[in-house]
């Protein structure tokens, strides 16, 4: 492998930059797809106008998620390249707290991927990786991509799935099929976010941390309390939250009652 450029702590752009070379580096491991880089870029875009932080509707969205997930039957984690290469580690973690099977589920679909990905996944501690080869024998009708394969034990039987970084499609034929679809995505705009049940509209990295977080809070409550979390959670409003959220921070900036980050107007 390529000796990559190693990003210097005190680069304004740090963390950014980190994350781009994460996906690089599982780019070239063959886990990540040439078309999830440019996914990652239409995130990044909306991750700048949301500040790049968890806004307040995404927080409440985690809470809604983290409640259906504990109270759900058999909750499965669906995982492509950019997810595996962004937050392998926070996949077991939520795997074994919520006790969720692991599903690897590509869009460019070719056996060295799902193995690579398989990998990935093992090395971060995940024990069972579904849906790798001949597992994903069932298939979602009416999806065209090679995402519809599926394995039996695991989205094929779940009443819930956690879509994160999903494709607009497959979400609404889960949601045709009666699934429970928790979508994480940046864009609030998007299919995905739209015809999600629940949309968390926030990055990856800082979603499945606090997803976890929240999954170990409400499993000390009571069903009872669970089911008012999910029951007083409306979808719709939530992503006009999100859009409300953009909106007024863009005013802010205009009329400058915000602070840019520090960041903007230096070169990258
Ligand atoms: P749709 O088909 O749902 O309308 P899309 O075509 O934009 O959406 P894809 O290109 O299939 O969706 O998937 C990329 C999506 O993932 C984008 O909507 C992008 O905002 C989101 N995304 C990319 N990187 C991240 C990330 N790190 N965290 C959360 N979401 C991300
Ligand atoms: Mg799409």
């Amino acid at each position: 492998m390529k000796k990559r450029l190693v990003v210097p702590v005190t680069h304004p752009r740090y963390e950014s930059l980190r994350l781009r070379e994460l996906l690089v580096e599982q780019y070239e491991s063959g886990v990540v797809a040439v078309a999830g880089l440019i996914a990652h870029g239409r995130g990044e875009a909306f991750d700048y106008l949301l500040g790049e932080t968890l806004i307040p509707p995404a927080l409440l969205a985690i809470k809604a998620a983290a409640a259906s997930i504990v109270l759900a039957k058999h909750p499965v984690i669906s995982v492509n390249g950019n997810l595996a290469a962004l937050a392998a580690r926070e996949v077991a973690e939520l795997s074994s707290n919520a006790s969720m099977d692991v599903e690897v589920n590509l869009f460019y679909r070719s056996s060295e991927r799902e193995l690579a990905t398989k990998r990935v996944l093992e090395k971060a501690g995940v024990r069972k990786v579904l849906g790798v080869g001949r597992d994903a024998s069932e298939r979602i009708a009416e999806l065209g991509s090679e995402r519809r394969r599926v394995d039996p034990r695991g989205i094929f039987s779940a009443d819930l799935v956690l879509v994160p970084l999903e494709d607009g499609d497959r979400t609404e034929a889960l949601r045709r099929i009666g699934k429970k679809v928790v979508a994480i995505d940046l864009n609030p705009l998007s299919r995905t976010s739209v015809f999600a049940s629940i949309s968390i509209v926030g990055n990856v990295v800082k979603v499945m941390p606090k997803l976890i977080e929240e999954v170990k809070n409400i499993k000390q409550m009571s069903r009872e309390k669970a089911g008012d979390i999910i029951n007083s959670f409306d979808n719709k409003k939530n992503l006009e939250e999100c859009i409300r959220f953009i909106a007024h921070r863009l005013e802010q900036l205009r009329i400058g009652e915000a602070s840019l980050p520090k960041h903007i107007g230096e070169a990258d």
